[in-house]
């Protein structure tokens, strides 16, 4: 199967990571990424030690940790800002690198979209596939330039709301609004945030260091409803979510001033019951478990997905390959996103209790075994 021709709808985190594995192990991919500006937030993303360990696999490490901020522990706070944990995590990609660390979208983008571009992957942006037909032997693919193309093997990883799985699985539910939303901003970074310290009450909120300089924060709050939140105004109300928090993180809230510097997304989850493939296209990342971010894992699960991806097909013919790849995949992705949610529960007032030291310590032990 490693001449097989596979195309991958999504150039994200996962498609690029698929990209990259699927390259290392000979196959020929095209990437068809919708978006021309192939665009993403200008703030950061957590990398828990499991994807440090993953990206170690891709063997662009290097690149990796020189783009971010590293640490090797978790810093838990009460409300009122009083430290009550302090959780090490393992450095799983051996002694010499970090066990986690914390790196700009744009900055992950680059080391990921260069490694793809410098493994062979043929990268077409702006493009989107309008219909496909899997004949059993090859997936028969028109784009929405009007062109139509042969190949091997799809991978959807097209996100949450994923036109391949709308496509193999029409009746499947979509993704569901939590209840929350998360507001982000970077910010200076003080010398005091050296690793990721989140709080543990109903207010959900965090600093993630992303450089020497800078680093971001983000605040989840109740939106019932799911209203349309106007970028005018975003700076005032993302303080206003801040009210009553401990006196270190509101000093750092008059500092949020620029609308659109905001980033604003409405949380939701999803988590496709029954099988993530159908004959010769198979769902990755988001597309078949996307989660809330209270864990710092979504991207981590799409990172795995491909790695376990390209390693079964590597060695089995495509449904077999597909049916082991999501054997592998699917309890630590449940678990993800259960336990996520589960945060965001607790966060909104429908859980009386969670332990969320607890959740993270047992994140890190699940997350630390093989994949
Ligand atoms: C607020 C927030 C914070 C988060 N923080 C973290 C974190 O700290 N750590 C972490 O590990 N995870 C985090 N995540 C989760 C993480 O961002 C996602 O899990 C991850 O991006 C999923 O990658 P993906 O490639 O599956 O999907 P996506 O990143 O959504 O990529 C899908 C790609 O497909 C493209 N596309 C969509 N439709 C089509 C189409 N029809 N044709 C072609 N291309 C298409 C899109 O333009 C996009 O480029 C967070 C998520 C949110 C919402």
């Amino acid at each position: 199967m490693q001449q097989a021709r596979i195309l991958i709808s999504g150039g994200g985190i996962g498609g690029l990571t698929s990209a990259i594995a699927l390259r290392q192990r000979g196959f020929s991919v095209t990437i068809a990424e919708r978006d021309p500006e192939w665009s993403v937030y200008g703030v950061g993303i957590i990398q828990q030690a499991n994807v440090v360990r993953a990206i170690a696999s891709l063997g662009l490490l290097d690149a990796y940790v020189a783009s971010a901020y590293p640490f090797d522990r978790i810093e838990m706070f009460a409300p009122d800002g009083t430290q009550v944990a302090s959780i090490p995590s393992p450095r799983l990609a051996g002694g010499d690198y970090p066990a986690q660390l914390g790196i700009s979208r744009p900055a992950l983008q680059r080391v990921l979209a260069d490694a793809a571009r410098s493994a062979g992957t043929e990268i077409r942006l702006g493009a989107s596939v309008e219909r496909f037909e899997d004949d059993g032997d090859g997936v028969g693919v028109r784009f929405t330039d009007g062109t139509c193309e042969r190949f091997d093997l799809l991978v959807g990883a097209d996100g949450l709301y994923s036109q391949t799985r709308a496509a193999i699985f029409p009746d499947a539910p979509g993704p569901a609004f939590t209840g929350q939303s998360v507001w982000r901003y970077n910010l200076p970074r003080p010398a005091e945030v050296e690793c990721l310290q989140a709080y543990t009450g109903r207010v959900g909120l965090g600093l993630v260091p992303l450089s020497a300089d800078t680093m971001y924060m983000f605040v989840t709050s109740p939106e019932p409803g799911n209203p349309h939140v106007p970028v005018e105004g975003r700076a005032a109300a993302m303080r206003q979510r801040l009210a009553g928090v401990a006196p270190r993180i509101a000093a750092l809230a008059e500092q949020i001033t620029d609308d659109r510097a905001v980033v604003y997304k409405p949380l939701e989850a999803l988590y496709l019951e029954g099988p993530w493939h159908k004959g010769r296209v198979v769902l990755i990342g988001d597309a078949v478990h996307g989660t809330t971010p209270h864990l710092g894992q979504g991207a981590g699960m799409a990172i795995e997905d491909s790695i376990v991806l390209a390693d079964e097909l590597a060695r089995h013919a495509p449904e077999p390959a597909f049916a082991a790849y999501q054997a592998r995949r699917e309890g630590r992705c449940r678990f993800i996103v259960e336990s996520s949610v589960a945060v965001g529960e607790f966060q909104l007032g429908r859980r009386d209790t969670l332990d969320y030291p607890a959740l993270t310590r047992e994140m890190f032990e699940r997350t630390a075994k093989p994949v």
